[in-house]
């Protein structure tokens, strides 16, 4: 008799089978806790450096063979617990799961621990990842260094398999990645219909046609300005810094609203909305050619972008910064993303002149200044403080070319 007909033979009630597995999974999560409390103590006693690991994740991929980015997010969690004794509490009996408290962990602080165990104790494990990554990008400070670590990550990596495919993955920041599909939604709708194509399929032959429109010099043509939109719902709280749930990192939303049209929704405590306002673009087109026509390019030291610019508001309006020549200047793309999550900084000079500090905080000359009445020191960065209140949730759209 081999194995697999002692199984079929061996059968029993569906209903003992399940509690048997629930209790297996029980003692499996408690023993993952032991697992991370084991862990935190010889990462704390530096164990891993008797084997001359650079760190304790290198440790775990040489004894364990786990990967170092599973290595480091299974280090952070355990260390996370030490702030966080309800939610431990719970993984500790197996009434939390690994993946949940692993999710918890990225925002709870003493402060909100109470409420997210509450509400993980009742949520899936998808539903408590996706709140606490919504929770984390309304955090400005801590979501302004994950999306430069996401720009910073962004990658094109083709690949070639045996039987003569091809495989293209791509990486990108979550906005990015809508302007492309809603691009291939745009092309896919120009395809003819071909009987059996699934989607996938579909979005692949979209792909290979935007390519093709591309070298045949045909892009370009179909969609201008609003008529391709990226829309982000975001409530008026993180765009001011008071925390708040948002789909990207807070400081993302802030650089999209900055140069877009945005729609003031007026919701009740429930969510329904009450009304909603009419779309207006947050620099009015006459003046975004005024500004074109002084700025001619991106204001960044040394960068001559003057095609897919945006109008960055100096104080941002959210922060009660005038939409005006005075707090305006062109930045391309990429120097707008620096500027908001990148941690680089638009200082004013006495005279009103603008100039730029780096990362290092260092300055860098700047090739063209946006004259200014106001104050010395304003700065448009993640890394000020900000004040403000209401409970207004905006739609942003990027404004496009
Ligand atoms: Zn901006
Ligand atoms: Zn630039």
């Amino acid at each position: 008799m081999n194995a697999n007909t002692s199984m079929v033979t061996s059968f029993r009630p569906l209903a003992e089978l399940e509690v048997d597995l629930l209790d297996t999974w029980h003692v499996l999560t408690q023993v993952t806790y032991r697992f991370l409390v084991l862990l935190r103590e010889f990462d704390l006693r530096q164990g891993w450096a008797e084997w001359g690991s650079a760190d304790c994740a290198d440790w775990l991929n040489l004894k364990c063979g786990l990967s170092r980015n599973t290595a480091q997010e299974k280090l952070r969690t355990a260390r996370a617990m030490y702030d966080l004794p309800q939610i431990e509490a719970a993984f500790k009996c197996g009434d939390l799961s690994y993946s949940k408290v692993r999710a918890l962990s990225r925002v709870a602080t003493p402060e909100r621990e109470t409420h997210l165990l509450d509400y993980a104790l009742g949520a899936t494990a998808a539903q408590v990842e996706d709140y606490c990554r919504r929770l984390r990008n309304g955090d400005r400070n801590v979501s302004s260094q994950d999306a430069y670590r996401n720009l910073g990550n962004r990658s094109l990596v083709r690949s070639f398999r045996d039987n003569g495919a091809g495989c293209i993955s791509v990486e990108l920041p979550r906005e990015d990645v809508e302007i492309i599909m809603q691009a291939l939604d745009h092309v896919s709708s120009g395809l003819p219909e071909i009987d059996g194509r699934s989607i996938f399929a579909r979005g692949a032959d979209a792909l290979v046609q935007m390519a093709r429109d591309v070298l045949a010099g045909n892009a370009g043509s179909g969609v201008a300005g609003d008529q391709y939109q990226v829309v982000v719902h975001v409530e008026e709280s993180v765009l001011k810094n008071e925390g708040g749930e948002s789909d990207l990192p807070a400081e993302s939303v802030r650089r999209i609203c900055c140069d877009a049209s945005i729609v003031a929704l007026v919701k009740n405590d429930r969510g329904q909305p009450l009304s909603i306002g009419r779309k207006q673009r947050a620099v009015p087109t006459a003046m975004r050619r005024a500004l074109q026509a002084r700025d001619r390019s991106c204001c960044f030291p040394g960068c001559t972008h003057d095609r897919w610019v945006d109008a960055h508001h100096i104080r941002h309006w959210v922060d009660g910064g005038e939409t005006s020549l005075n707090n305006l200047m062109l930045l391309c793309t990429h120097h707008h993303r620096l500027v908001h999550e990148g941690g680089v900084q638009i200082r004013r000079r006495h005279d009103g002149t603008c100039y730029f500090l780096g990362r290092n905080r260092r300055p860098v000359e700047a090739h063209v200044s946006a004259r200014v009445s106001a104050e010395d020191g304003a700065i448009s960065s993640p890394f000020s403080a900000e004040e403000g209140g209401g409970g207004r949730d905006f739609v942003g759209v990027p404004a496009g070319p």
